[in-house]
């Protein structure tokens, strides 16, 4: 077979376009991944509506890929250990694999020297500047793939960005040592991240949409001891907010909700801007900070307690072929769970 079949982005702000298109064959170093499932994440909708610039194109969108490997680059055999990481970079044909959003680092800057590859000043990301999985095939790099064991593959995926993301977000804001946690946005990134912070013994305030019951009675069933809108005031002060709703108008909000000393954390690519709040919001040394992309370790780390917890997404599926109506689904906030495309 030398064609795939591929949804690809021409320009911002236009559907997506079904096409046939020439097998990718991996590089040095790479793989080639059959897509066996590919997680629709809100950054997929930030990159189609033109709100993340400069995409390479046409694209195709996609980073939360779970694919068998079909074909190795020169240079990519059995297991070997990274010089930088430590982590093992070789992969096997037929060996199962998660491809996440950051897709390539350089090694030698600043940031990249200093262990903080998600800042990589030249770094390549999956679905945004290299073509991504929404497809039947695609190419990484052998080095920042994740094996995965042999689990379902759809409720793998959400755990490639949504799991990843969330973990970091998580990770920013203390981990599990915040007693009370609010989670602003409850989609596929908090209903994963509430499993790990429940098994924690964390007390879950879960905020949503004003009068969107549906997502509060799953963030009731996910753990949460506390569900309300978000132009609601939780019972006690928290200890941690984090946010996964692109919404600017939160972050006063949430800071209005955490205690002296606690932090408010966004885990979003994008957000609508922050409207100007009064300087007593961010008195008592609360702070606010954003989190950019993941690391290796972030993945290594993740993927291995999920199945501890055990971590179960909730995904809704759509073929291949109906991935802008995927988009739009999750545009409108149709869903709860994490959107999965099945070539
Ligand atoms: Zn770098
Ligand atoms: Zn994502």
């Amino acid at each position: 077979m030398s064609e795939m079949r591929a949804m690809r982005l021409h320009a911002a702000n236009q559907p997506l376009r079904l096409e046939r298109v020439p097998m990718p064959e991996p590089g040095p170093g790479e793989v080639r991944v059959r897509v066996l499932a590919c997680g629709v994440c809100r950054t997929d909708l930030h990159v189609v509506d033109g709100e993340l610039e400069h995409p390479r194109l046409p694209l195709v969108p996609g980073h939360e890929i779970v694919g068998e490997v079909d074909a190795l680059g020169e240079g990519v055999s059995g297991l070997e250990t990274g010089p930088e990481t430590g982590l093992e970079t070789g992969l096997e044909r037929g060996q199962r694999v998660g491809v996440p959003w950051l897709g390539w680092t350089c090694g030698v800057c600043e940031p990249c020297r200093a262990g903080r590859e998600n800042l990589c000043e030249r770094a390549e990301f999956t679905g945004y500047t290299r073509d991504g999985g929404y497809a039947e095939y695609c190419v990484a790099d052998a080095r920042y793939c994740f094996a995965l064991g042999v689990e379902d593959a759809r409720a793998a995926a959400p755990l490639l960005c949504a799991g990843l993301i969330g973990y970091r977000t998580w990770r920013l804001a203390g981990g599990d040592e915040p007693r009370r946690l609010g989670l602003y946005g409850f989609g596929a990134a908090a209903h994963i991240l509430a499993q790990l912070a429940h098994s924690r013994g964390q007390i879950l305030y879960a905020f949503t949409r004003p009068g969107d019951r549906e997502a509060q009675a799953f963030a009731r069933r996910l753990g949460a001891a506390w569900v309300g809108g978000s132009d609601e005031v939780p019972p006690e002060p928290l200890d941690a907010a984090l946010l996964f709703a692109p919404v600017g108008e939160l972050v006063p909000i949430a800071l209005s909700h955490v205690r002296p000393g606690g932090t408010v954390v966004s885990g979003g690519i994008h957000m609508s801007d922050i409207p100007s709040f009064p300087y007593r919001l961010l008195w008592q040394e609360r702070s606010v900070r954003s989190v950019a992309n993941l690391t290796r370790r972030d993945g290594e780390e993740f993927l291995a307690l999920a199945p501890q917890v055990p971590i179960r997404t909730e995904t809704v599926a759509y073929p291949l072929e109906d991935a802008n109506r995927a988009l739009d689904d999750l545009r409108a906030g149709r869903l709860s769970g994490a959107v999965v495309l099945v070539p």
